[in-house]
């Protein structure tokens, strides 16, 4: 468990751990997998999430997936990126958090994830939280520690006049 002088450091933080999802790129679930590349080449990130008509959260497209869904036996068929839509090679088995959840929970679930989506009691995609501002509030964290509770320096032996 994070002790509570931790999380409240961490908390100092808080407003900005989470990119709210309108500073989030996205590509709709029926988006042909043509324009969902596009979209990934655009924005510059290598895995976004997929939302629906409602704006609910149902997984994440990755680079790779529409990379290979394009590659066959005998190398790259781009008629696929017409013939396939979003939901045809999305990840469905996503970690996510709810807006009012632990900061442990979400800590944890950074191990193995660059980000967790969050999401309301809807399912409606609420934003992402990144490993990149978690690592920052920890950053914050430990030098605001160490200004609370400095810690004395190393041991080193002082030279005292002779009597
Ligand atoms: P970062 O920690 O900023 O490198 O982001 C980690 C991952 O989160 C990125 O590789 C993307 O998959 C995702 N991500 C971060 N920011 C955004 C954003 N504004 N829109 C979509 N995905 C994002």
């Amino acid at each position: 468990m994070i002790s509570r002088a931790i999380e409240e450091l961490m908390s100092e933080k808080k407003d900005a751990m989470m990119i709210t999802a309108e500073n989030v790129a996205n590509v709709m679930v029926g988006n042909p997998l043509e324009h969902a590349l596009l979209v990934l080449s655009k924005v510059g990130y290598s895995k976004i999430p997929v939302l629906d008509k409602g704006d609910r959260f149902i997984g994440l497209l990755s680079l790779n997936d529409v990379v290979n869904k394009m590659m066959d036996l005998n190398g790259i068929d781009t008629k696929n990126l017409s013939k396939y839509t979003v939901a045809d090679v999305m990840n469905t088995e996503i970690d996510v958090v709810k807006e009012n959840c632990e900061l442990e929970d979400i800590m944890h679930l950074l191990v193995d994830a660059a980000f967790i989506p969050v999401l309301d009691d809807d399912g409606v995609f609420k934003g992402i939280v990144t490993r990149r501002e978690i690592l920052k509030a920890v950053n914050h964290t430990f030098h605001e520690l160490d200004k609370k509770r400095p810690v004395s320096g190393k041991f080193v032996l002082q030279p005292t006049a002779s009597k």
